[in-house]
Order: C-alpha cells, then structure tokens, then sequence
C-alpha cells in the first residue's frame, strides 16, 4: 500500500539499524540500550521521548526477564505505541466534523512545508467521502500562493474562492464562510499565509481571521491544522512551537514523510507536543495522503 510505500526510507533505516544492534549484542545490557538509545535519537524520535522510551524498556524487559536482544524487538514496538499516546485516548484522531452544519478548518503552516498540496490532497479526500468542499485563498502574501491553490482546487473538483494578491485574508475568509454557506457546501478549508520571520503579523493575522470565523460560525473554527515538513526534523519541532504561540493547533498534517529516514519525528511530535498528528503526507500525488494511526505507524517501521 502507499502507506507501506511512503515509509520505505524510514523503515530500512530503523529496522535495519535495529536488527544489527539485535545481532551484535544478543544479550541485553547496558551498551546495547546505550546504543539503542542513538539509533533513536538518529530517528529524530527526540530524546526527551527516546529518553522515556528506554526507562520504559528498562523496566519492562526486567519486568519480563527478558534476557535475548531479539525478544526485545516486540517490547520496542509495543512502547513506541504506548508513548505515542501517553496518557491521551488511543482512538485514531478524526477530523472533527459538524452534523448538518458547515465544519471551518483553518490550515497553518510555513512556507514550502506543502500547506497548499496537503489542502488539495485533503479537498480530494473528502470530496470522496460524499462532501461538498469548497476552498477559501487566505494566503495572499506568498506570491503565487492563489493560482497554486486553483490548480489544487481543479484536480480535486472543488470551488474556491479569492481574491487579489495582497487582499485582506480575513475578507477572503469571509467570504468563503458566506460562499460555504450558500452553496450548502458542509466543509470550508481556509488557507493562510505562513510567514514565521514576522511572529506578530502571523499572530495579528492569525487572530484576525479567526476572529471572522469565530463571529460566522458558531463553535469554528473546528479544526486547526498545521503543517510540518517532516524532512527538517527538530526544526519542525521548533516551527510547531512558535504557531502554538499564536494560535491553538487541533492536529497535525505531516508532510513528506517519503522523503526521510528520520519518521521518528512523528512519535516526537505527539510525545512532546500532545497534539495529534492527523495526517502524513507520503508523496506528492493527490493520493498521498493517509490518516495517521500509531500502530500502524510502528508497524509499518519494522513490518
Ligand atoms: P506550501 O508552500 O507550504 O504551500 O508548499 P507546497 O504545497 O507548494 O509544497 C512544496 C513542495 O513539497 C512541492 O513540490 C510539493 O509537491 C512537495 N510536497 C508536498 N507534500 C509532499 C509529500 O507528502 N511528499 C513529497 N515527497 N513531497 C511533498
């Protein structure tokens, strides 16, 4: 499957690594968790989370009387589950929709991240499910930024609305919200610009425009997602930090997952940040978007 495909470079990278570790030591000690612990944090899984993970490993390998490195190989995957969620509901992370009523997304993130290619890749899905969606330009900073959304919003067959570059993004929202609302469309998914090097017009902005769908729609926006390139790995941590700053996130799209052996950054993200990644982008097609689920995500690395 795609999700199997999307995860090639990742999975030869930790499972083999893992497997040569599991062949050098055989026995369980010290020097193996040592350099367990490496491979991790080599994975980008972070090493507040890979830190965690091997006092949990400890334990339960003790707990167990575990004493072969290859009976180790299941506990690991168990854990990397188990830390993914923490203390959080296992449920798989849906997006939040509204019965009968319009749902607002708002998506966030910086530029070249794959904000706009996620939103067609999302539009797609959605519309596939049976959804009326129609698509709201916000970003109207980034040149460019309009005329690669139509493009997404043509191959996924759904309306959009705009205006000029360097229009107001919360009238562009605006809107969208009242296009939304006459077409009977029942999601709106709202574009932003992405500028990180000026935090407070992101956060003016960003407030602005939430401001407008707070004031249309009751309860909106119902989900906000930010987009994080998975290939820049803690640099990633560090952008989600600064959007927490000036905004609330509901999910995370994470993109490009295809392109690094360092997926790792996944279980990081939710261990340390305690948000949900939703989605992973596992290429550049309109198909390549799947829905994040942790054991899958685990098992997919050793599989
Ligand atoms: P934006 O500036 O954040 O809107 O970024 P774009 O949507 O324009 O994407 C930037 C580049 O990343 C484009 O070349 C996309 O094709 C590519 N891209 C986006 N998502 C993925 C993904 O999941 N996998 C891969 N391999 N490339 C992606």
């Amino acid at each position: 499957t795609k999700y199997k495909e999307g995860m090639t470079k990742t999975r030869n990278s930790f499972s083999g690594k893992i497997n040569d570790l599991i062949a050098k030591y055989r026995k369980v000690d010290e020097d193996f968790f040592e350099e367990l612990e490496e491979v991790l944090i080599t994975a980008d899984v972070g090493v507040m989370t890979v830190m965690d993970l091997i006092d949990e490993l400890k334990m339960e390998v003790k707990r167990r009387n575990i004493k072969d490195t290859k009976d180790v190989k299941d506990v690991i995957s168990e854990k990397l589950v188990e830390i993914y969620y923490g203390d959080d509901d296992e449920s798989i992370e849906e997006l939040n929709f509204q019965q009968n009523e319009l749902t607002v997304m708002l998506v966030v993130g910086v530029n070249g991240v794959g904000k706009t290619t996620s939103i067609g890749k999302l539009a797609h899905q959605l519309k596939s499910d049976g959804k009326k969606v129609v698509l709201a330009a916000g970003d109207t900073f980034r040149a460019g930024a309009i005329e690669q959304l139509e493009v997404w919003g043509e191959r996924a067959g759904v309306d959009i609305i705009k205006q000029g570059a360097g229009s107001d993004p919360a009238a562009v929202i605006f809107d969208g919200i009242k296009a939304a609302k006459t077409r009977n469309a029942d999601v709106l998914i709202c574009d932003t610009a992405g500028r990180l090097q000026n935090k407070v017009n992101l956060m003016n902005e960003l407030s602005k425009v939430k401001r407008v769908i707070e004031r249309e729609v009751p309860n909106a926006p119902h989900e906000v997602l930010l987009v994080l390139d998975a290939t820049t790995g803690q640099n990633a941590m560090s952008q989600a930090k600064t959007f927490l700053e000036a905004t609330n996130v509901s999910g995370i799209v994470l993109t490009k997952l295809d392109g690094t052996a360092k997926g790792g950054i996944v279980l990081a993200i939710r261990n340390e940040l305690h948000i949900p990644v939703k989605y992973v982008g596992l290429g550049e097609e309109i198909t390549d978007l799947q829905k994040f689920n942790a054991q899958a995500f685990v098992f997919g690395l050793f599989a």
